[in-house]
């Protein structure tokens, strides 16, 4: 039989992959396999560890499906899997750096991974040099040059409130040169809307708490990484032993099957609304990077095979934090949240100009996050509308 899983759409994979039907009695889908220990046939299985699972920190059936999933998706050599996203960046960074080393982090970090760096790095003797996210090839190399401990170049496109996108395809063609690791943060786009091992990246971690979850029930972080860094991240991991919860990953093995259309939908309706915002007199301009705008737009046009649910907006100068308390706290269906990815919407004020060192960001505005939910979108509209009303000060009775 010739194998036609290449020639398969991702929406016909997401169908196919971490299950297998012979061995479940013909169930679809596999059971959650709960279990500490695993016994072995003979007292030589047991010396010589042959068993399918050596020990259930090492995994069970229910993690591995969900491992050889993501793989099959990312077109990485293998996962591991972690517990929340954040455990997935914090896991990657110490498997790529160790005292001496110098990471260097985009400017626009998830603020978690900039604490992270500033405070349990520093302690370990690891320093962070925190750069523009639009850094050219040029600079990194000058950078690059100018730090010779340098093991990792960390990424993420778009940063998650402000949207710059970065040119990973060229950031880790240098990178390369360099011998420095690359990392991407592919929280945003998935690897259904980026493809990061395809595009250089040595390891992609995502926050399968967001998009792959898709219904805020759960936390995870996935790792994949490519054939030269996969048995070096299996191995931390079976140091760590830190394994995700086998409930989660059968959570995220379903969000996996719809993981297509949700972002489909997300991207159609997160496009409608970003226009309908931008065409607001109270909004200054709209950080989406599927919008002329956003920095990065032409890249994000060139590498990007779509864009997800969530961007900003900026309004005119005029509105103040108390206008904006105004307007969010009477949102009848935008929830103020930070997470995002599941099927409701959410709303959130961020300060995006403190907490940056290598760049500024004088938007000329507050900036207000967005995630879009599956609601109706005339429905999300009106309760912007009335928002709109009370930001303006028209106080309705
Ligand atoms: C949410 C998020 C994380 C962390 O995920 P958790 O599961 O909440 O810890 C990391 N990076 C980005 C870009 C995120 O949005």
């Amino acid at each position: 039989m010739t194998d036609r899983s290449a020639e398969r759409r991702v929406e016909t994979t997401l169908t196919r992959v971490g299950r297998c039907s012979e061995e479940q009695y013909g169930f679809i889908n596999a059971p959650i396999y709960r279990g500490s220990t695993t016994l072995y046939r003979t007292f030589d299985d047991a010396m010589n560890a042959r068993a399918p699972f050596m020990y259930g920190t090492h995994g069970n059936p229910t993690v591995a499906h969900l491992q050889s999933a993501w793989t099959a998706l990312t077109g990485g050599a293998g996962t591991v899997i972690l517990s929340s996203g954040m455990a997935a960046v914090s896991f990657v960074l110490l498997a790529v750096a160790k005292s001496g080393d110098n990471v260097l982090v985009m400017d626009t970090a998830y603020m978690p991974t900039r604490r992270f760096c500033d405070e349990f790095l520093r302690d370990m003797g690891i320093t962070t040099t925190y750069y523009d996210p639009l850094i050219t090839a040029e600079e990194l190399r000058s950078l690059l040059t100018k730090m010779p401990k340098t093991t990792a170049l960390i990424m993420e496109s778009p940063g998650s409130q402000t949207f710059e996108v970065q040119d990973v395809p060229t950031l880790t063609t240098v990178a390369r040169e360099f011998g420095v690791t690359s990392v991407l943060d592919n929280t945003w786009a998935t690897p259904l809307f980026f493809d990061a091992h395809g595009k250089g990246c040595d390891i992609s971690v995502e926050a399968g708490t967001k998009y792959l979850g898709g219904h805020s029930d759960l936390l995870l972080g996935m790792v994949s990484a490519n054939a030269a860094w996969y048995p070096k991240i299996k191995h931390t991991l079976s140091l760590w032993q830190c394994t995700p919860g086998n409930e989660d990953c059968f959570l995220a093995l379903r969000g996996l099957r719809t993981l297509y259309i949700r972002l489909k939908e997300a991207e159609k309706r997160a496009l409608d609304l970003a226009q309908f915002l931008q065409n607001r007199e109270e909004v200054l301009r709209v950080l989406h990077p599927a919008f002329p705008e956003c920095p990065g737009h032409e890249i994000w046009k060139r590498d990007f095979t779509g864009s997800s649910g969530l961007f900003s907006i900026i309004l005119r100068p005029q509105y103040t934090l108390k206008d904006v308390e105004r307007m969010l706290d009477g949102l009848q269906l935008f929830g103020m949240g930070f997470s995002w990815g599941g099927f409701e919407s959410l709303i959130m004020y961020y300060d995006c100009t403190a907490n940056r060192t290598a760049t500024t960001f004088a938007p000329g505005g507050l900036l207000i996050r967005i995630q879009v939910g599956l609601e109706n979108l005339e429905d999300l509209k009106r309760d912007l509308v009335d928002g709109f009303k009370r930001l303006r000060g028209e106080h309705q009775h």
